[in-house]
């Protein structure tokens, strides 16, 4: 811890509270600074899929709030002793706040919990309204920028489409290419991007176009679903995602490029390199939380992490309090904290005996819940990780590595999952 000027009551409080909450290595923190958005994607879970809170809060943030929640996050993470904060501007489309508010909240931000922690930015964007402004103010802060784009054109206007009905896809294509030469290779301002998988796309014809762009580091998600929420007619099945994800990987290893960093693959191959520990960043010790994600909205209210929301029935009762009326240490000791640890902790009863259950660990948490059982259910993508592991070990073996080497990965990966 940094502050030396710590006030003394709030290193009283220490004493009691850090017993409820583990040690946390970096609290995220993911601002909600503007709650609405300028497009219409059909898929994105705040406005299309049942979560509509949003819309009951102002449509941006103002910079009182923005102060307000920097001094709550100096403080608990003073009480705490977190050393890293990283913030996420989000929305909604966050780049609705105009550049002179954003960059003033980053300056405050920054000003008000630089001397407890080391503060870092990012951005998630549709990337349809930045502009020089906006690349400026990037470069001042450093704030990494995220895109959105789903693939190719095809891919990208499935879903991701303006208020009219009409395509986006040219003016995030050019946002991309824009951003990749204002950037220079520094791969710390990006761009990175996020791309919702569908089973109808080719992810090797989308993986290629990606790289076409200059894109390094890129993250794929898998449609918002829980078992209360299926497969529809149209939306394939587990396994077309599996050969998604399969489809990736191969043109990902016929690429043969160290550097691309795709967060699916790297989260697998990782556990079968030579060298090193099998994942990027090292694992936090024991009992400590790596990642703290909590979610701060516009109007000074801070909830649990939103991407949580596919398990809807659950997440409407988890708690979204004033930042005016409780401190951080109050808020992460609320049971519901405890409750997505040792559910993410936690495989899946069905899960124990597979083969595969280091590696998958269930899959993600909102992906395993149903309201009849809560999270103790495999995650509804079971059949579409089975045929991923499969195609990555196959590769692997077909290409030379060893047998041994493998299976012996394998089991070491057993070892971190609870029996
Ligand atoms: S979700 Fe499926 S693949 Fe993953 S551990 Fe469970 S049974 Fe295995």
């Amino acid at each position: 811890m940094r502050d030396e000027a710590m006030p003394e009551a709030v290193a009283r409080r220490s004493a009691t509270r850090r017993a409820d909450i583990p040690p946390i290595r970096t609290l995220q923190v993911v601002l909600k600074v503007a709650e609405r958005c300028n497009i219409n994607c059909s898929y994105c879970y705040y406005f299309n899929m049942g979560e509509t809170s949003a819309l009951d809060r102002p449509a941006l943030i103002n910079l009182e709030t923005v102060g307000a929640l920097a001094r709550w996050i100096r403080d608990g993470c003073a009480e705490l002793g977190i050393e890293r904060v990283s913030i996420s501007f989000h929305g909604g489309e966050p780049l609705l706040l105009k550049p002179a508010r954003f960059s003033a909240a980053c300056a405050l931000l920054r000003e008000t919990i630089g001397p407890v922690a080391d503060v870092s930015f990012a951005v998630q964007t549709n990337g349809t309204i930045i502009s020089k402004a906006w690349l400026d103010l990037f470069k001042t802060h450093r704030v990494h920028v995220g895109v959105s784009i789903d693939g190719d054109r095809t891919a990208n206007d499935r879903f991701r489409l303006g208020k009219d009905g009409g395509s986006t896809f040219k003016k995030v294509e050019d946002t991309i290419r824009r951003l990749v030469d204002w950037s220079g290779g520094d791969q710390a301002l990006g761009p990175s991007t996020i791309s919702v998988l569908d089973h109808r796309n080719d992810y090797g014809a989308v993986y290629r176009y990606l790289r076409s762009l200059g894109i390094i580091n890129m993250s794929f998600l898998l449609p918002d679903r829980s078992h209360d929420h299926g497969f529809g007619a149209h939306e394939g099945d587990a396994e077309a995602y599996g050969r998604c994800l399969s489809d990736l990987f191969t043109a990902w290893f016929v690429e043969d490029d160290p550097d691309v960093n795709v967060r699916q693959i790297k989260e697998v191959v990782s556990h079968f390199r030579n060298t090193g520990t099998p994942v990027a960043d090292p694992p936090a010790a024991n009992d400590m939380i790596a990642y703290q994600i909590i979610v701060a909205q516009s109007d000074g209210t801070v909830s649990v992490n939103d991407s949580l929301i596919p398990a809807l029935d659950w997440f409407k009762g988890t708690p979204r309090i004033a930042i005016a009326d409780r401190s951080m240490p109050d808020f992460l000791a609320n049971q519901v904290f405890g409750d997505i640890r040792r559910a993410g902790d936690s495989i899946a009863t069905a899960c124990r005996s597979c083969d595969w259950r280091g590696l998958c660990r269930s899959g993600d948490l909102e992906n395993r819940y149903a309201a009849a059982n809560g999270f103790d259910n495999p995650s509804v993508y079971c059949a579409g990780y089975k045929t991923y592991y499969e195609t990555v070990c196959g590769t692997l073996l077909a290409n030379n590595y060893p047998a041994e080497l493998l299976e012996e990965r394998l089991s070491r990966t057993l070892d971190t999952v609870a029996a």
